[in-house]
């Protein structure tokens, strides 16, 4: 069921393509703040009803606190190189985050024994209320909370000024390359879901290699070879003309959330009979979506970004809606639905001490020598 239409201006639809219309003032779409109140009413307003102004503050704000969880880590491992000098810096739990493949163990290790083991305890509650978000919200995590996501716009955005626009890669490659983060998530979950059973899951857990996977994961970046250099570059250079690139092509949590966003009662919709076809909203899409030729999108690349219903012209003819009964959600509702599930999954995690890992700063001295010679359990 989509919205009444306002029958009183004629913004007649039809199938063959027509030139933008004039739009009637009745029907037109305040898309700036008023200019004769105080700055500060501007931006309230702008966080109110401009969806791109919400998620940038949400981008940035989510960006400074990963990048806290960040240095709060980086001066544990400091503190843990220099064998243990002075007061111990706390460890952020927030780090496992990064840790996806450790939660997923442990999840499905917690499924069929009972018991969740506290070596990572944060990766499974933070990996929880992601999957969680995709499943009700769409891939909204994508557009308005991950920090790669953030930095592969700004990238996007970067491009854009420089080159004057941004490169869209023709069907038939777009199409395959699309499926490599597919195969990638097929590929973890082949070799975690099916594949191992409550021993081998066990003996990852507990193993020296996934305690201090998040240590390893930091030495990964730190101490980069020449082929981590390589495709880190290739991938930060093509992220410049191609929007998106690695969230469209290769990221596989991208991919585990585009399928959960299927089942989302959120989608994007359009009016038809209101529509003039302006095709501001397609131009808008950074998941290049014809949305101006939809009634409403399913499609797994969309991020609930808003960045189309932002765009649109004309009152109530694109918005985020829920399935039945169709009802607007708009952008501050959304932004607060998203932030509320992460709060009360993570919240509840520490409430119930499940935050903290179990490992003790000694037992982290001692394994700091070894961490190099760690290997990989199943290896
Ligand atoms: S369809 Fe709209 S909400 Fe979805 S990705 Fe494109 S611009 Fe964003
Ligand atoms: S839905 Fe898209 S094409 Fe239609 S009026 Fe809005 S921006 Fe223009």
């Amino acid at each position: 069921m989509e919205s009444p239409v306002n029958p009183a201006p004629a913004l007649v639809h039809n199938n063959a393509p027509k030139p933008p219309q004039k739009i009637p003032p009745a029907l037109r779409r305040q898309l700036h703040p008023p200019r004769a109140v105080s700055r500060f009413a501007r931006w309230q307003w702008r966080l109110k009803y401009d969806s791109q102004f919400l998620r940038l503050h949400i981008q940035i704000a989510f960006a400074i606190l990963v990048l806290w969880i960040g240095i709060e880590f980086v001066a544990f491992v400091h503190w843990l190189e220099s064998g243990g000098v002075g007061p111990v810096p706390g460890r952020p739990p927030g780090v496992e985050g990064f840790l996806p493949l450790s939660a997923l163990i442990s999840l499905k290790h917690w499924w069929l024994t009972g018991s969740l083991n506290l070596i990572h305890p944060s990766a499974v509650f933070i990996f929880l209320a992601i999957v969680a978000i995709g499943v009700l919200l769409k891939k909204s995590f994508c557009g308005w909370l991950c920090p790669v996501g953030f930095l592969s716009e700004l990238h996007w955005k970067f491009g854009r000024m420089l080159f004057g626009g941004n490169l869209r890669l023709p069907k038939f490659l777009d199409w395959p390359l699309r499926l490599i983060k597919y195969l990638l998530l097929y590929f973890f979950l082949y070799a975690i879901v099916w594949t191992m059973d409550v021993r081998d899951l066990t003996a990852f857990i507990y193993s020296p290699y996934n305690q201090v996977a998040d240590l390893k994961m930091l030495r990964f970046f730190t101490d980069l070879d020449r082929t981590g250099l390589i495709i880190i570059g290739v991938i930060a250079l093509l992220s410049l003309p191609i929007k998106n690139f690695w969230c469209r092509y290769l990221c596989p949590y991208g991919a585990l959330l585009g399928i959960g966003s299927l089942l989302s009662p959120l989608k994007i919709t359009r009016n038809r009979e209101r529509c003039i076809d302006c095709e501001l909203c397609t131009k808008a899409c950074p998941s290049s979506i014809k949305v101006h030729q939809l009634t409403r999108v399913h499609s797994d690349e969309c991020m609930a970004c808003l960045a189309c219903t932002q765009v649109c012209p004309v009152k109530d003819t694109l918005d985020l809606k829920t399935r039945i009964p169709a009802q607007r959600v708009p952008a501050p509702v959304l932004a607060v639905l998203m932030l509320g599930i992460f709060v009360a999954l993570t919240g509840a995690a520490m409430l119930a001490g499940l935050w903290q890992n179990s490992i003790s700063a000694e037992q982290y001295l001692q394994h700091m020598p070894r961490l190099e010679s760690y290997g990989h359990p199943g290896r």
